[in-house]
């Protein structure tokens, strides 16, 4: 392994290990639509003995939200850098509108290494979304997900979306130092699910 844990039990260290072979898997699956150098950084994280990650689990107090009863929430990960920042919650399951869901750790630590990897919101909540299913933690993004979506004018790093199919592609051309012409054959990778929409909060 060339991912290093920090501040994690022995447990959540085996946990840790098995999301990562479930990543191994989804991104070895002939069908996944991956670009392909980030499908070579992904690799290099998971694989090359030369790359180290580090793997930091927090808890919301660690991360100075010190009342998370009260949903004063810390987020469920970071990533930048060779550094994944992990919250401690996304080892149990959660609820969400009164409804229990799978925990998060398969799936926030894939998106953080598609930020590690150089990637945007849209490209980390895109393969999120995609290649992890929702029993491995994915969640639709969220509406601050969104607004960053349409700050970058639907363009990530290896991805861009189609605002109104919400169809997720990346340029078909293997060779990457090739200008990219907007001819290019595209790569469709699959599409993204927008978050149910809640009814409208009165303040
Ligand atoms: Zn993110």
């Amino acid at each position: 392994m060339t991912i290093r844990y920090v501040g994690a039990t022995e447990q959540q260290r085996e946990r840790m290990d098995e999301s990562q072979k479930i990543i191994r898997k989804c991104i070895k699956d002939k069908r996944a639509k991956i670009p392909p150098p980030l499908l070579e950084e992904l690799k290099d994280m998971l694989d090359d003995k030369r790359t180290v990650i580090e793997v930091e689990v927090k808890k919301d107090e660690q991360l100075g939200f010190p009342e998370p009863s009260q949903g004063n929430w810390a987020h469920w990960g970071s990533g930048g850098g060779r550094y994944i920042e992990i919250n401690s919650r996304c080892f149990d399951p959660w609820t969400k509108k009164g409804k229990e869901k799978p925990p998060r750790l398969t799936a926030v630590l894939l998106h953080e290494m598609v930020h590690i990897a150089g990637g945007n919101e849209l490209d980390a909540e895109s393969f999120e979304n995609i290649l992890v299913s929702e029993k491995d933690g994915a969640v639709p993004p969220s509406k601050e997900d969104e607004k960053e979506f349409r700050d970058c004018k639907y363009c990530g790093v290896y991805v861009s979306m189609n605002r109104k199919t919400r169809r997720v592609s990346f340029p078909g051309t293997e060779d990457t130092s090739r200008a990219i012409t907007p001819s290019a054959p595209r790569v469709t990778v699959g599409t993204l699910k927008r978050e149910q929409e809640a009814p409208a909060k009165k303040k």
